[in-house]
């Protein structure tokens, strides 16, 4: 049996016209059209030589046509590459000579300076949309609509995504057939994911969490979907007139709880609110309860293992917790340095295996072997623990853990002190180097629009909270935090930035 995932999960969707993708202009595309237009897509792929392992890329705004170009790629049996559309030209142009696409579909404004990094690294420019000049929507339009899908192996790619780069440049993980048939399917299961089901889709789809979360997930119970450009509060509280289900990042959330629109009504017909990415806070899970009478789901995954922990869709959902291991995901809590187990409510590096988990990072045999133990768990990086329960709590990312004075430092508990007084928006906390601390803790705080409080209030009131060594040496104001466009805060700009505070001499 194939495990190509469109075969497998998400061409049996298109079989059925009654279900749709409704879009921004409130028109709306149905699946069987949607499977035509991949189908057509195909047929050019394959009639260009495309075939197994063929790289194609996309870096074009969001669209349906760039979603059958998803479904196409997966159809001829070659490997889907999204790029983020922020990438500037420097940036795109690492990514193009990384991973050698064979074919980059772009948005026509886009072309020009595409085609100047091809002309240097090689593969072929197509835009997406038909605007006059020729376009691969042009070229497809004469070919078959019928293609047959070619078969792939379990262990075959699928794709190739790059994460986020919140921490350091970005990585290719590379997605086999079988991870995503797997993720997919459990998801469905976890989430009570049905064709009844209307998701409000408002993610980018150069991402794990809007085309395979998201996306996948929703092709593949034959549900439909309100696919939104971009996020819009207004727009999606009104969709969830007639939307089941949310997928978002935590962002999305604390956004729509500043609409007055926000109530038990506006959202009555929906079940399910999920969030991830980046952790959801305590304080935005307790306000969209209290305002929409609906307790969010919080989830954690990562581009190079899809999801790995739940919530329950049953049962309590505990604010600051991501839930427990889903079914067929091995997850451990080991010491970072030895990698020996750790016990209960002791905090490590979180490793996981199973099906979910990436085939390696594309290029990167060294830290591919370096990123996984001898016993095939992945190394994810994220340092959390797991409670008596069996609950999962994240408590930071590894290369953001402080060592000051001798002592680890975690973050997030700073973060979440300082982020609770009166005229904080946000807050981050990093550790920058400190000539008798090795690192210092250092804040960096968004005040609330309007708010004074300074730097004494802050620390005095810390220092009734929090023990010495965790109390930040100096905070730092800033006009706000700088984040990725998964709405991820990016510390190392924020340590590069203030990398010799301690040092300046003023
Ligand atoms: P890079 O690896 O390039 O630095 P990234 O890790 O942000 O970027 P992604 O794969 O998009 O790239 O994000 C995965 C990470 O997001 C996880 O490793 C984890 O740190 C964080 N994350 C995801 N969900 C949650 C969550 N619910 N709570 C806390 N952190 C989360
Ligand atoms: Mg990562």
């Amino acid at each position: 049996m194939t495990w190509n995932l469109y075969d497998r999960l998400l061409a049996s969707a298109g079989t059925d016209p009654a279900i749709c993708i409704e879009k921004d202009d409130g028109s709306t595309l149905s699946y069987a059209e949607l499977a035509a237009l991949s189908g057509r897509f195909a047929s050019f792929l394959a009639s260009i030589g495309i075939g197994p392992d063929h790289r194609v890329a996309c870096k074009a705004e969001k669209s349906v046509e760039a979603v059958a170009l998803y479904l196409a790629t997966l159809r001829a049996g070659a490997v889907y590459l999204p790029l983020n559309t922020a990438y500037r030209p420097a940036e795109t142009e690492y990514f193009i000579r990384d991973a050698q696409p064979t074919l980059i579909v772009c948005d026509p404004k886009e072309a020009a300076a595409l085609r100047a990094i091809t002309a240097k690294a090689g593969g072929r420019v197509e835009t997406l949309d038909s605007n006059g000049e020729g376009s691969l929507a042009d070229a497809a339009a004469p070919c078959p609509a019928e293609f047959s899908t070619v078969a792939r192996a379990k262990d075959d790619l699928a794709a190739i995504l790059y994460t986020s780069g919140t921490t350091g440049r970005s990585k290719g993980a590379m997605l086999t057939h079988g991870n995503l048939v797997s993720n997919a399917l459990t998801l469905i299961e976890e989430w009570r994911y049905t064709s009844h089901d209307v998701l409000i889709h408002a993610l980018p789809i150069f991402h794990i969490h809007g085309l395979f979360v998201a996306g996948n997930v929703t092709f593949a119970a034959r549900a439909r979907m309100i696919f939104m450009q971009k996020f819009e509060a207004e727009r999606i509280l009104t969709a969830m007139a007639r939307a089941t289900v949310l997928m978002g990042v935590p962002t999305f959330y604390v956004r729509l709880l500043q609409s007055p629109n926000l109530s038990p009504a506006a959202t009555a017909h929906m079940r399910l609110f999920v969030a991830g990415s980046a952790p959801l806070l305590a304080e935005t899970h307790r306000a969209w309860k209290e305002r929409s009478g609906h307790e969010i789901l919080e989830r954690y995954g990562m581009t190079e293992t899809g999801m790995i922990t739940s919530n329950p869709y049953e049962g309590p959902r505990i604010p600051g917790s991501v839930g427990r291991p889903l079914p067929g995901v091995a997850l451990r809590i080991a010491d970072p340095e030895t990698g020996a187990p750790l016990g209960a409510d002791e905090v490590g590096m979180i490793e996981v295996k199973g099906p979910n988990v990436f085939a390696g990072y594309w290029r990167m045999p060294e830290k591919t072997a370096a990123e996984f133990r001898a016993d095939g768990f992945f190394i994810t990086g994220d340092l959390g623990k797991i409670g008596a329960d069996g609950t999962v709590q994240i408590v930071g990312r590894g290369k953001d853990l402080i060592i000051s004075g001798g002592f680890n430092v975690y973050p997030k508990e700073i973060e979440t002190e300082i982020d609770a007084i009166a005229g904080v928006a946000e807050s981050a906390v990093i550790g920058v180097p400190h000539a008798d601390f090795g690192e210092g803790v250092t804040a960096a705080v968004v005040r609330t629009p309007g708010a004074s409080v300074d730097e004494r209030a802050i620390l005095t009131a810390l220092a009734e909270r929090l023990a010495k060594f965790k109390q930040p040496k100096r905070v730092i104001f800033v006009d706000q935090l700088p984040r990725n466009t998964m709405g991820k805060v990016q510390k190392n700009l924020l340590r590069d930035r203030f990398a010799d505070i301690y040092q300046a001499k003023t």
